[in-house]
């Protein structure tokens, strides 16, 4: 079974591959990257590169000749995300490719306040309607984009940040990278099936604020904003709109627990227990500051 996988060069990808290489040989993974000069790792590893850019349709001539199995990884694009994806499906599915795994985000819907899940929905209804096999990735936000939310929180001790009383889940994308591994080696078992990829518990910003400063060994306090002060801060770092656009929406879709769900599909997936939030910033915060 030949298995590729895309968005090779990204943090999942990379890691993915790194999992899946332990349960099948290296010669049966291919690795989709549009630019070859940042796959050196991935050639040393013995992975077979092929190059194909989500946006151009004709980069994908022979991509994904001989794949079964494809993983294919979201964009990490500002716009387009949805055309991007169904370039990707339309070749793959040209080419005969039999399954692809593909990275949603929690609970997307057509109404998602994160501008993303929009896409992602569009982009798993299209799949839906392309008799392809598929099951669908709807991951958390990774655990380790907590020190990005945070800021400059571990240095001032104060959290500002667009979520309420909600809850929210985190999972670890080491975690999600294995789960997909193991659901590339065995994609007959997951047909078609739709997957929260979450942990067994959700937090509040207040909670996350008290794991931080138990790891980090510095009082973190969690001050909620609204979402036109959050938005204003961004403005005055110099960011650009597209990426206030999207942060602003995941704040507020976090804000209205669009993003809190709880589920064992991933410990099911992973056969143990997912990392924990504890664990996990205790890395992350450790590295961090
Ligand atoms: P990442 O490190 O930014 O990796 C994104 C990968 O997608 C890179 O390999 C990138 O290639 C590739 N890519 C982007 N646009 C492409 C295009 N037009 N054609 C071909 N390849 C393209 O992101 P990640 O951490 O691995 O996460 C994977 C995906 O999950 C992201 O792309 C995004 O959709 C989503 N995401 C989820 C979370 C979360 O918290 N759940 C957070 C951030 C992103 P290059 O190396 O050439 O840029």
């Amino acid at each position: 079974m030949k298995i590729l996988i895309t968005g090779a060069t990204g943090n999942l990808g990379r890691a993915t591959i790194d999992f899946l290489s332990e349960k099948t040989d290296v010669a049966n993974i291919s690795a989709l990257v549009r630019n070859l000069d940042k796959a050196d790792h991935l050639k040393a590893k013995g992975v077979q590169l092929r190059t194909g850019d989500y946006e151009n349709p004709v980069s994908f001539i022979h991509s994904f000749d001989g794949i079964d199995v494809l993983l294919l990884i979201s964009t990490s694009a500002m716009e387009n995300r949805f055309e991007q994806h169904r370039n990707v499906i339309d070749a793959a599915k040209k080419s005969g490719v039999k399954h692809i795994v593909y990275t949603s985000v929690l609970k997307a819907s057509a109404d998602s306040t994160f501008g993303p899940g929009i896409d992602h929905y569009q982009t798993e209804q299209y799949l839906e309607g392309h008799h392809i096999n598929y099951p669908i990735f709807r991951n958390a936000f990774y655990t380790e984009i907590v020190p990005m939310l945070m800021g400059d929180a571990l240095q001032s001790g104060n959290w500002y940040y667009l979520a309420g009383k909600a809850k929210i889940n985190f999972a670890s994308r080491i975690d999600i990278a294995e789960a997909l591994a193991n659901v590339l080696a065995n994609p007959a078992g997951h047909i078609n099936k739709i997957y929260e990829i979450a942990s067994d518990k959700s937090y509040t910003f207040s909670e996350i604020a008290a794991v931080a400063s138990e790891v980090s060994g510095k009082e973190i306090v969690y001050i909620p904003i609204p979402l036109e002060a959050m938005k204003d801060g961004m403005r005055q770092s110099g960011m650009p709109e597209p990426v206030i656009s999207l942060i602003a929406s995941g704040a507020d879709a976090i804000a209205k627990s669009e993003l809190d769900i709880t589920d064992n599909m991933l410990e099911s997936i992973l056969q143990r227990k997912p990392a924990g939030l504890q664990d996990s910033l205790l890395k992350l915060l450790t590295i961090a500051g």
